[in-house]
């Protein structure tokens, strides 16, 4: 994709965000745009951030590494959208800004021994399958609450909150009800737990203005911004 129209598609959906947050009477500047940048080359990122786009979401280390290393003359922020593995932690935890996709207490204690003393604490948001697909990541509802509390514990971290995504092809009426169920979720851990926790990543390029309607802090998108992506080989 020209890198021009990477800034024109960039700018279409800073409308979209701006748009749905107007209606749903929130502040446009309350949440942040990740562009997804999984699959695409260096230079359309490159594109973007000439665009003034800052955050950029990852999902495979293996791929984030090297895109990171030809760009690391810019300030750019990046999300580890992915799913974790143990052996990976060690990279995420030097080269992140954002983990998102947190789902177990394991993962947690290596990210929080591995995240270098020098930075600033790693920012998390637990994954929460609030569907119950069996194909999804992230820890049930139900349980939640007991990865919040451990994880706050943890130095060198800092539990910022909830994450989800919907099942492929659900209704806006379905989305509307997941979305929902995790800002009454995040809300209820702190008010029972005590935490403080400010993030709902949540909506991505099919349901950003759903998930925005339902208070998102932070929407992940790829294909509006970037054009459909390759499949995967
Ligand atoms: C790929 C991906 C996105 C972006 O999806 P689009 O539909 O391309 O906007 C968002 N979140 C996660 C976790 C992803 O894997």
């Amino acid at each position: 994709m020209s890198n021009s129209l990477v800034g024109q598609r960039l700018a279409q959906v800073r409308e979209r965000l701006t748009a749905s947050a107007r209606r749903c009477e929130r502040d446009p500047a309350s949440i942040t745009l990740i562009a997804v940048s999984k699959t695409r080359p260096a230079e359309e990122v490159r594109a973007a951030f000439e665009a003034g786009q800052h955050a950029f979401g990852e999902n495979y280390l293996q791929e984030a590494l090297p895109k990171m290393e030809a760009l690391a003359d810019l300030p750019l922020e990046w999300h580890y959208i992915g799913r974790i593995q143990s052996n990976k932690t060690r990279d995420i935890a030097a080269r992140f800004h954002w983990v998102h996709a947190l789902a177990s207490l394991k993962h947690a204690r290596r990210l929080s021994q591995q995240r270098p003393g020098e930075l600033p604490p790693l920012n998390l948001c637990i994954q929460v399958n609030i569907s119950g697909e069996a194909s999804k990541g992230g820890v049930s509802p139900d349980q939640a609450g007991e990865l919040a509390a451990e994880v706050a514990r943890l130095p060198n971290l800092r539990l910022r909150g909830l994450m989800t995504m919907p099942p492929a092809g659900s209704s806006k009426g379905e989305q509307h009800r997941i979305f929902a169920a995790l800002r009454q979720l995040k809300e209820q851990i702190n008010t029972e737990l005590g935490l403080a926790l400010d993030s709902l990543s949540m909506g991505m390029s099919g349901d950003m203005e759903t998930a925005i309607c339902e208070g998102a802090t932070m929407v992940r998108i790829g294909t509006a911004i970037f054009g459909p992506r390759e499949p995967k080989q």
